[in-house]
């Protein structure tokens, strides 16, 4: 069963020749890099698969439970519902720098064996080996990479003991390392182990330690096997040894900063980091501090906003390392956390008062992620006794998607964990990392500076680099396609010799399918049809009397889009009394001209017919924007028709009617609001309100009137309903509303 060329899959879905031998970087084919997912595998049949087989088609046993993954572009099995025994890892997510993450699972083919589990992020190399373990390589390790390693163990033991797993962190073998990062290959869910337990499985460790820092590491774990020492103690001392340990050592920091456009050149650059080149010089800051931010919000708003926070977190880290320096004892790492986060929470409020202020809401209000490194520069007395400048420490910080990276020859490993909607699913045990990938929200962000809780940000991810088929022959896309391209980064084409004439004219010389909704979506799926894409986008109006005004007249224009792809239509609005919309019958070129004049002619244009219900279209004279064009048009009804009469109307086509277009632009931008308006629950685009609960109290004599006392929002997608009471900002309805106080 050995082959002697080991085949890996080409990621790419539609590559053509996706076989590659093992070991190359990028397809053959189509350049696509290559993954090289290698896998640790758990269960009890997993240990008995020789190495060489192939498992379930795809994975390649290349050591005793160490499966490569040769078609790492498919996912993986994945049950229905998340077995218990995995929760563990889920819910550590966070930890995923030193925790393997669960990839899916072998199904067992009998009753007999279990189902075999697969994990990824494990600590292999990327030749398949695994690293080694940390009682090997604790021999060869200096004083502070010894004390570091243990340091993390200790970082993990309560989050693993409040999981039941901190077993994991007592088998000698499964503790790997990987530079200085400590790494499990997986997880053990067995009793609870103290910390007594712990200090046991250091005490051989503590014998071997270099001599630098071996009498203290004893001390610390004599302790621990006393059985009375608490954690936070135990950590402390710990801390201090890891931090005079480290003071020994050079310390050589450079920091420098680039920021680029990215590929396309539609989406303005709304990040900002520091340092940047115009404030490298003569910053007390430097090198100590780097930050990146990256805006989120329409309008400038994005760009605004990362500015704001770098600017703003300066000043708290300026004010923070100052008070670092003179305290007179070690500031210990949750204590300095605290104050980061602190600091945090700070900028969020600058960034969200600003929103508030300048009245932004929806796509308006502007937000930033972060990434930042900080290094605090503690004074310590090193282990050999002298006076240090710099402990070493370095906090990483990060909200939304910014990341830190830990670059090396070998290897890039993310350092940081997204706030998005994947990050959320897998901790919250709903979903397994792979699977939450495929949400079409994956990547909105949970969390970013300058948003109030709860709120999500989609950053548009719906919807980036797709392409949108806007059906229109009427230039509608002079004010849709701006709109929807600057927030939504997709872009806007409109097929060639689309004819939206055949869903209805205004003119009626042919009749308009349905409702109005129903027209705009029959354009939308032909228009997907013709062009073979997924994401549609079609507008339709109507004219008539103004529903609650009397006498008035109205247009209606709905903006609707539709995507395929993830099932999803969602319908902007705008009602407008705001038309010129108007007929008149005229038996000569001067009442032409004194209805052309009230209806705004030339900038909009007339229509001349033969009578109001034309037959067909030669009897319809449409686009008429010039004095000779009308009076042409007119004479000759008026002389060909039966009548004697012409019939005269605006036209309504959307790029002969400036007022019309002001209206399907308003309609774009309801549409732009309810797509950014997320369900709380799904997190899909399109939570908007269904209906309104009439009732909002009278001041005066507290009788409902027939003001909205409320509002139901409903996501289309899931159902999920949510009242939101007062809507308009007021408990109370002005006395005037009252039809008791103002009959
Ligand atoms: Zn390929
Ligand atoms: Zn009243
Ligand atoms: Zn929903």
């Amino acid at each position: 069963m050995i082959s002697t060329q080991r085949i890996i899959n080409c990621p790419n879905p539609i590559c053509t020749h996706p076989t590659n031998p093992v070991g190359n970087r990028v397809c053959a084919n189509c350049q696509t890099p290559l993954i090289h997912r290698y896998l640790w595998v758990i269960g009890s049949s997993a240990g008995t698969i020789l190495q060489g087989e192939k498992v379930a088609d795809r994975y390649e046993v290349i050591a005793p439970r160490i499966w490569l993954d040769t078609q790492p572009g498919k996912l993986p099995d994945i049950p229905g519902t998340i077995p218990k025994e995995i929760i563990p890892y889920l819910r550590l997510h966070q930890q995923r720098l030193h925790l393997p993450q669960v990839y899916g699972f072998v199904r067992s083919q009998t009753e007999a064996a279990d189902d075999i589990l697969l994990l990824e992020n494990v600590p292999i190399d990327e030749a398949g080996n695994l690293y080694s373990a940390l009682t090997k390589a604790w021999q060869q390790a200096t004083a502070v990479r010894q004390v570091y390693w243990l340091w993390q163990i200790l970082q993990l033991w309560q989050p693993l003991s409040e999981l039941g797993v901190a077993t994991s962190l007592l088998i000698p073998n499964n503790l790997r390392v990987q530079g200085w990062c400590v790494r499990l290959l997986q997880l053990q869910q067995s009793g609870q182990p103290s910390i007594k337990h712990l200090g046991e499985c250091w005490q051989p460790l503590v014998v071997t330690a270099k001599s630098q820092v071996a009498r203290d590491l004893q001390k610390i774990v004599q302790q621990m096997c006393s059985g009375e020492a608490e954690l936070k103690d135990i950590a402390a001392q710990l801390n201090g040894l890891l931090l005079a340990s480290a003071a020994e050592l050079p310390l050589s920091i450079k920091v420098a900063g680039a920021t680029d456009k990215g590929p396309e050149a539609l989406i303005q650059n709304e990040d900002t980091c520091y340092p940047h080149n115009n404030n490298a010089i003569a910053d007390s800051l430097l090198p100590r501090v780097a930050i990146v931010c990256d805006g989120i919000g329409g309008h400038e708003g994005g760009e605004v906003a990362s500015q704001l926070a770098v600017q703003s977190v300066k000043l708290q880290i300026r004010a923070l390392l100052q008070e670092v320096t003179e305290q007179a004892e070690i500031v210990p790492p949750d204590l300095l956390q605290q104050q980061l986060e602190a600091s945090l929470r700070v900028i969020n409020n600058i960034i969200c008062n600003c929103n508030d202020e300048q009245k932004r809401t929806g796509t308006q209000r502007m937000a930033t992620t972060i990434v930042m490194a900080a290094q605090i520069p503690q004074r310590i007395q090193t282990t050999a006794g002298w006076q240090s400048d710099n402990a070493h420490e370095l906090y990483l910080v990060n909200v939304g998607d910014s990341r830190a990276y830990w670059i090396t020859r070998n290897y890039c490993q993310l350092l940081t964990v997204d706030d998005d909607v994947a990050t959320r699913e897998v901790c919250h045990a709903r979903s397994l990392y792979r699977q939450a990938l495929q949400r079409p929200d994956a990547t909105a962000l949970t969390q970013a500076l300058g948003t109030k809780h709860g709120e999500l940000l989609l950053k548009q991810a719906l919807f980036n680099n797709r392409i949108a088929v806007l059906a229109t022959k009427h230039q509608k896309e002079r004010v849709i396609a701006p709109i929807l391209e600057a927030e939504l980064r997709m872009k806007v084409v409109v097929p060639e010799d689309f004819d939206t004439d055949v869903f209805g004219t205004f003119t009626r010389e042919v009749k308009r399918p349905g409702n109005q909704v129903e027209a705009a979506r029959l354009k939308a799926k032909k228009a997907l049809e013709l062009t073979g894409e997924s994401l549609a986008i079609a507008s339709e109006g109507s004219f008539g009397p103004h529903p609650e005004i009397p006498f008035i007249s109205s247009n209606r224009e709905v903006v609707l889009l539709l995507d395929q792809i993830h099932n999803l239509e969602i319908v902007g609005e705008e009602l407008s009394a705001n038309t010129n919309h108007n007929h008149l019958v005229v038996e000569s070129v001067e009442q032409a001209f004194q209805f052309a004049q009230k209806v705004g002619f030339p900038e909009h244009g007339l229509v001349v017919m033969f009578d109001e219900l034309p037959n067909d279209k030669t009897e319809v004279i449409k686009g008429i924007t010039s004095e000779e064009k009308l009076i042409e048009a007119v004479n000759f009804v008026l002389k060909n028709s039966p009548t004697g009469k012409a019939h005269l109307e605006t036209d309504m086509r959307a790029m002969h009617n400036p007022t019309r277009m002001k209206n399907i632009e308003k309609a774009t931008r309801d549409l732009l609001r309810k797509i950014n308006s997320c369900c709380p629950e799904c997190s899909m685009p399109g939570f908007t309100i269904t209906s309104r609960i009439r009732g909002l109290p009278c001041a005066l004599c507290y009788m409902p009137t027939s003001l909205t006392r409320a509002v139901i929002y409903q996501c289309q997608k899931c159902g999920f309903t949510q009242e939101e009471l007062f809507p308009d900002g007021s408990e109370y309805a002005e006395p005037v509303n009252c039809n008791y106080c103002n009959p």
